[in-house]
């Protein structure tokens, strides 16, 4: 059977992209309701070379709509204030924000790691969708977990700015053009701590007391949650000049004894849903965020075992965040949810 879908933040970043895998994946829409604020009520969206005119974000709107399944997707402010209408209309909430990640009683899945945590949707009605450095790592620790026991997990990451949504973007893009015009000294700085336009930042969200950002302690708090371990995990998240697609550099220390053998990790990495891996450093071939950018896949590359302990792999991670790390994840928990409760 086919459901009424809201997607509220209908025209930003991930809430566009939902809509894109929405299409490609044949989720069975019946209705569609694209939500955003009173600033884009009344303009529209395509959808299956249709327009839809997008509605105003308001407490009626779901049980008006009769929406069944609603992708939250406009900040974790609207998750916390807007969600509950939803839920209290019948739908089942999928929330792209962080809001509700961490609340025990909400599952926050990853549907080719831990789909059977979606079964604890019926507690709260809302089902929580990690952070995006998040589910593009886990994808790939799952695999090698299960072969040979994940002792420490470091990871630094390389974040592209649309994970700080279209102003991101748009933020990096005008910067460049005020470098080639000789106005850079004089660029706006709003989306981001720092000039982005070429340069690095070693700060994603705010900082914590421990001396790590918010952003690194997600990827800490969630892997944990998400994979059901308690392996220790240090993360570095920094921001890049990339437009789309965040990059990854892991170092994954396996349980005292594993001897890793590089040819298994390839295996296990290669035969895992969704993942792909390119792997052949000598013909210059390894991910690369122009490789995953609109793709729905996770891929893997410059696999190496440590040249001093044998428990030691290192790796590259790459993926298309707003896809793999918001609005694909998204989509799948909801045709995981629709096979798992087909019987409503
Ligand atoms: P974005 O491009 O800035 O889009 C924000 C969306 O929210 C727009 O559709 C906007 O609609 C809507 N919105 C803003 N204020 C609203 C309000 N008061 N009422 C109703 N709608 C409102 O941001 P984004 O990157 O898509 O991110 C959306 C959420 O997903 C955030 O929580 C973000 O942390 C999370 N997320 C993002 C990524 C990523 O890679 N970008 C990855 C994972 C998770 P208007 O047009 O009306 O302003």
């Amino acid at each position: 059977r086919k459901f009424n879908v809201a997607v509220v933040g209908a025209t930003g970043a991930v809430g566009e992209e939902v809509f894109r895998v929405m299409e490609e994946l044949n989720f069975p829409v019946n209705k569609l309701i694209p939500i955003a604020s009173a600033r884009s009520a009344g303009s529209t969206i395509e959808f299956l070379n249709k327009e839809f005119t997008v509605l105003e974000l308001t407490e009626t709107v779901f049980e008006e709509q009769e929406v069944e399944i609603a992708f939250f997707c406009a900040g974790g402010s609207i998750s916390e204030k807007f969600a509950k209408f939803a839920v209290e209309a019948g739908a089942v909430v999928i929330d792209n924000t962080s809001h509700f990640r961490m609340d025990p009683k909400v599952p926050l899945v990853v549907p080719e790691v831990n789909p059977d945590d979606i079964g604890l949707w019926r507690e709260t009605g809302i089902i929580a969708n990690p952070n995006c450095s998040t589910i593009q790592m886990v994808q790939s620790l799952k695999p090698l977990d299960d072969l040979y026991g994940i002792k420490r997990v470091d990871v630094s990451t390389y974040q592209a700015v649309s994970g700080a949504g279209k102003s991101g973007m748009e933020e990096l893009v005008k910067q460049m053009q005020d470098f080639f015009a000789f106005r850079l000294d004089e660029t706006e700085i709003k989306a981001f701590a720092h000039q982005i336009a070429l340069n690095v930042i070693p700060q994603i969200d705010v900082a914590m007391e421990n001396g790590f950002t918010k952003e690194e302690m997600k990827m800490v708090n969630e892997t944990q949650k998400i994979m059901h371990k308690n392996f220790e995990v240090a993360a570095t998240c920094v921001r890049v000049p990339v437009l789309r697609s965040h990059s990854e550099s892991l170092t994954v220390t396996f349980k005292d004894g594993v001897d890793v053998d590089v040819n298994e990790v390839r295996n296990a990495l290669e035969n895992f849903e969704n993942l792909k891996v390119i792997d052949d450093l000598p013909n210059k071939k390894y991910p690369m965020p122009i490789i995953s950018t609109d793709t729905d896949f996770t891929y893997v590359g410059r696999i190496r075992k440590d040249v001093y302990a044998s428990n030691i792999v290192h790796y590259f991670n790459v993926a298309d965040q707003v896809r793999v790390g918001a609005a694909t994840n998204a989509v799948r928990i909801g045709l995981k949810w629709i096979e798992m409760e087909s019987d409503i």
